[in-house]
C-alpha cells in the first residue's frame, strides 16, 4: 500500500471545504444584478464606498468563510413566509423594475437602479415590519443594545424599496444581531425606520457622491481611527486616502 503523508490528508480535506464552499458561493451570487446594491449606499463612509467600486478588494479565503457563514444562517432561517424578496428600484426616475426587467437593460441604463434583498418581511398585529439578521463577534459581556449606522440605513433604504415595489409601507425595522461568539445568541432590536421621503433624498445625494466623477469627501471614523471595540482599522483604502487628501492620522 501508499504511504501517505497525514498532511497531505489535511491539505486535501481542506482544500475540499473551501471548494464547498466556494461552489455554495457561486449558486448564490448567480443572480447578483449590475446595478448598484444597498450595501454600496450604507458605509458611514462614501469615500470607501467609492473606492470600493473603483478597486475592488480581492476576495480572500477569510471572507469567504465569512459570506458562506451569511449565507448558510440565512437560507436556513427563514422567520416568515416572505423572505428573501429582491427589489429593484431607479433612484433618479423615482420608479420600481422587477429582477426580470433589469436583467434585460443596456449597462448604460443601470446606473441609477438599485438592488436590495431584504431577509424578512413580517406582520406583527397590524404593521408590517422588515426583519434583518446580523451575525456578529460579541461575548458574554457584549451585547448589542442600539442598531448599528449602516444596518439602520440598510433597513430604511428597504422600507423605500419595498413601498416602491409591492406598495407594502413597513414602519418598522427589527435587526436581528446574531452572536456568533455564543451559539447565535439572539440580540433583536427594533425600531421605528424614517419617512421614506427623508431617506429618498439620503439616496439621491448618496447617489450623486458616488458618480459625480470626483472623490468624495472622508468621514473619518472607527472604520480608520482605531476606535473601536476592536482597536482594528476597517478600510483597507488609508493609503489612497493619504494621497486624495482625506485625514486619516
Ligand atoms: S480611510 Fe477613512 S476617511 Fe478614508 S476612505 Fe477609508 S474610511 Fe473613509
Amino acid at each position: 500500500m501508499d504511504e501517505i503523508r497525514l498532511e497531505t490528508i489535511q491539505t486535501n480535506v481542506v482544500s475540499a471545504y473551501r471548494k464547498a464552499q466556494q461552489d455554495f458561493l457561486k449558486k448564490s451570487n448567480n443572480k447578483r444584478l449590475n446595478t448598484w446594491h444597498v450595501s454600496d449606499f450604507v458605509s458611514e463612509c462614501i469615500r470607501k464606498s467609492y473606492y470600493s467600486k473603483l478597486h475592488p478588494e480581492k476576495f480572500s479565503p477569510e471572507k469567504q468563510s465569512l459570506f458562506w457563514f451569511g449565507h448558510i444562517v440565512h437560507e436556513h432561517t427563514p422567520l416568515s413566509k416572505i423572505n428573501e424578496l429582491t427589489m429593484c428600484y431607479d433612484i433618479e426616475k423615482d420608479k420600481a423594475l422587477t429582477p426580470d426587467e433589469v436583467l434585460e437593460m443596456p449597462l448604460d441604463d443601470l446606473g441609477t437602479i438599485i438592488t436590495g434583498t431584504l431577509d424578512d418581511l413580517m406582520k406583527i398585529g397590524d404593521k408590517f415590519v422588515i426583519a434583518d439578521k446580523k451575525t456578529y463577534s460579541g461575548s458574554s459581556y457584549y451585547k448589542k443594545t442600539s442598531p448599528d449606522y449602516s444596518y439602520d440605513l440598510q433597513v430604511n433604504i428597504y422600507r423605500v424599496l419595498l413601498k416602491e415595489t409591492y406598495g407594502i409601507d413597513a414602519e418598522f425595522g427589527c435587526l436581528l444581531y446574531l452572536d456568533k461568539m455564543n451559539n447565535l445568541d439572539p440580540t433583536p432590536i427594533a425600531f421605528e425606520l424614517k419617512p421614506i421621503d427623508e431617506t429618498k433624498e439620503k439616496m439621491r445625494y448618496i447617489l450623486s457622491e458616488l458618480r459625480k466623477g470626483q472623490t468624495p469627501e472622508p468621514n473619518v471614523c472607527w472604520l480608520c481611527n482605531g476606535k473601536n471595540k476592536k482597536g482594528q482599522i476597517y478600510c483597507s483604502y488609508v493609503d489612497l486616502c493619504k494621497q486624495d487628501g482625506g485625514r486619516t492620522e
